[in-house]
């Protein structure tokens, strides 16, 4: 159940498809560009008929797996479905086809997408202002994290340590590192929660920000938020939300509310915009009064009714994204956020947060629950108890799922659970879909016990089976302290590979 790449198919005798000439204007390239820049020979594309191609690009088609075909239980990422109607605006040719160069008087309906998409996200969460320029959560948190910088240096405070729970994304400490902070390692206590004793012996006048997640990545909601805000505070250090995930709580809760400064939010999750493959991310970050002036340049201000894009903001950590953002994104979350309606939002949180007790209460007879619930958006079960006992992992049961198609839950993660197993089934997936989806896991784990043998051969059925990590970990290895060859990343023509 392989495609051969296109490269490999090519018949160079076949008629192509006719394209059309391109229709730029201007001179020629051989009349612009250096001759040393021109191509002796045409490139080596791939020659096929239209039907070839057709049938290639549906065959590999065939071989993903998408939110659009099934369950995506991928816990942390929010893997709801991505509603056509985003798809429709985002196509509309006011918005599709606009140049970022344009001049801002024939761009006002764009502004004026951005400024509203605003106010909204300011509503969800609870803050004065939000950017709109970083592309991925991660890049929300670095920008978070430049601005808190910018506001300890604008008042003359040397603060070099960010407090990150041992629960925490793996974003979080490797933004913070990446800011140049010295990250310091927050414990969680037994109920799953962050240990308040142990946040006090590690706050001081070093540190500059805490980042948390709340409901944390256990799926566990931070009861004590208003006192851990309070500690923060007392040492004049800035207070970080994790807010890639809002599922829980849209129309509910807000974080601006419970004493956070800072927080992002990621569209390609709550707000309905494809991830990965499907387009590019976006990571807004929402700030309060006292981190505004650092706010990245160009915000969107409104002025007599006309909307313009103000450069001149003194105090800016500069552009954060080339441009204004990833637009394209924006224009889908909002489509989102005006198709729901405030309501309609809050009540897609209340359904994610029964989705996931529901589904939580129907697998407790098969994995172990090392937190009592109930939970958020998202539940931790644990394959430790199967591990021990008859030799299956967390891994083998993500494997196991993909012969029942069903994606995999997140495996791994987060740290402080062995073995975890992290489900969000979100607000989008029917009750019979969980229902099935319980019964693969009772299925798995009935097989776990009596068999175990079998699953450590599954999956069967995809495309690859299980990849021997270990020895690409080692030749990895090998590579990088020079004793092996480079990698094979890419396929080479057999003329190239002389
Ligand atoms: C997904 C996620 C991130 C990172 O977001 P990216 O867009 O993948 O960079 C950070 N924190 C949490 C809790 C997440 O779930």
């Amino acid at each position: 159940m392989t495609e051969p790449l296109s490269f490999e198919l090519s018949r160079p005798a076949v008629t192509p498809p006719r394209l059309p000439d391109a229709d730029l204007p201007g001179p020629a390239p051989a009349d612009v560009l250096p001759p040393e820049m021109l191509r002796s020979r045409p490139p080596d594309l791939p020659r096929l008929s239209e039907p070839e191609i057709m049938r290639h690009y549906s065959r590999l088609a065939s071989l993903n797996y998408s939110i659009s075909e099934n369950f995506y239980p991928l816990g942390s990422c929010t893997m709801k479905y991505n509603p056509v109607l985003n798809e429709q605006a985002a196509a509309l040719p006011g918005f599709a086809g606009l140049h970022p160069y344009q001049d801002e008087d024939t761009i006002q309906g764009a502004l004026e997408l951005m400024w509203r998409l605003e106010r909204a996200l300011c509503a969800v969460v609870g803050v004065e202002r939000v950017t709109l320029q970083p592309a991925a959560g991660a890049h929300g948190e670095w920008t978070a994290l430049r601005m808190i910088a910018a506001y300890h240096d604008s008042r003359q405070e040397n603060r070099t340590e960010v407090l990150v729970p041992d629960s925490a994304h793996g974003t979080n400490p490797a933004s913070a590192a990446l800011s140049g902070f010295k990250v310091v390692e927050v414990k969680s206590g037994s109920d799953g929660r962050i240990s308040l004793a142990d946040l006090e012996s590690k706050l001081s006048r070093q540190t500059a920000a805490l980042m948390l997640t709340n409901p944390n990545t256990l799926g566990l909601f931070e009861r004590e938020i208003l006192d851990i805000a309070e500690m923060v505070h007392a040492t004049g250090a800035m207070l970080y939300y994790d807010g890639a995930n809002l599922n829980a709580f849209m129309g509910i809760c807000r974080p601006g509310d419970m004493g956070f400064d800072a927080v992002h939010m990621n569209l390609h999750k709550t707000f309905t915009t494809p991830h990965g493959g499907g387009g590019p991310g976006a990571g807004p970050v929402g700030v309060k009064a006292e981190l505004v002036p650092f706010l990245p340049a160009p915000t969107v201000e409104r002025q007599n009714g006309h909307l313009t894009l103000d450069y001149k903001r003194p105090q800016s950590i500069g552009r954060v994204r080339s441009f204004y953002g990833n637009f394209g994104m924006l224009v889908r979350a909002y489509t989102y956020i005006l198709a729901m309606g405030g309501d309609g939002l809050s009540q897609a949180s209340r359904d994610a947060v029964l989705s996931a007790n529901y589904l939580r209460n129907l697998v407790e007879a098969d994995l172990e629950m090392p937190h009592k619930g109930p939970c958020m958006h998202e539940f931790v079960a644990s394959a430790h108890n199967l591990t021990s006992a008859n030799g299956v992992r967390a891994l083998d049961i993500a494997k196991a799922l993909l012969d029942r198609q069903f994606y995999a839950p997140t495996v791994y993660f987060p740290l402080v659970v062995p073995e975890a197993i992290m489900v969000e089934p979100t607000e989008t997936e029917s009750k019979a879909t969980l229902d099935s989806f319980a019964a693969a896991i009772k299925e798995i784990v009935a097989q776990a016990k009596t068999d175990p043998e079998v699953l450590h051969a599954e999956p069967r059925s995809t495309p690859v089976g299980r990849l021997d990590e270990v020895a690409a970990a080692r030749k990895i290895n090998a590579y990088l302290v020079g004793q092996a060859e480079d990698p094979i990343l890419r396929w080479k023509a057999p003329s190239d590979t002389a």
